[in-house]
């Protein structure tokens, strides 16, 4: 018979998050947004670029994946009020902070309230819910509109 997993996380009843906005998560220092075929078109048709021109000019390659460039310690898309392309965001970022590694163990994830604001504040996702964020089959709820930030 499977075991049934849910009763085995640390976060079987849940975890706690609700973005502010406040941006840390673009600006981790070394941090690499990897990005899917999916993201990359996404991103370009967000700003009416060919996908060739999109990538010359904002991805690298790093060991072989492709990423978004930097712009000193920060994503090349993060301006003045946060992320310029909030709307079409890469999946990696639209499923943080639930990602597999950040759900390895509970050592783990209290690095995570160290990086994020918005962990342990707002609505209780269920054990079901992050398992879909974390296999990105979900995301998590859109912050704040960066316009609306001051
Ligand atoms: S996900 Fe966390 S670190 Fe990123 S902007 Fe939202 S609150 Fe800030
Ligand atoms: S794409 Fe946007 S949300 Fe993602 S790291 Fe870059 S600035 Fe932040």
């Amino acid at each position: 018979m499977a075991k049934d997993l849910s009763k085995q996380r640390f976060y079987a009843d849940g975890l706690q998050f609700e973005c502010t906005g406040c941006g840390a998560c673009c600006k981790l220092g070394g941090g690499f947004v990897y990005l899917s075929l999916e993201d990359v078109g996404f991103a370009a048709r967000h700003l009416d670029l060919s996908v060739t021109v999109f990538s010359e000019t904002y991805m690298a390659l790093h060991k072989g994946e492709y990423i978004f460039k930097n712009k000193g310690d920060n994503c090349i898309f993060y301006g003045e009020k946060g992320c310029t392309i909030y709307a079409a965001r890469p999946t990696q970022c639209r499923t943080y902070p639930f990602w597999k590694a950040n759900l390895k163990s509970q050592y783990r994830w209290k690095m995570i309230i160290d990086e994020c604001e918005g962990v342990g504040r707002g609505k209780t996702f269920s054990y079901e819910e992050i398992e879909a964020i974390k296999n990105q089959t979900s995301q998590t709820p859109a912050g704040p509109e960066p316009d609306s930030l001051k």
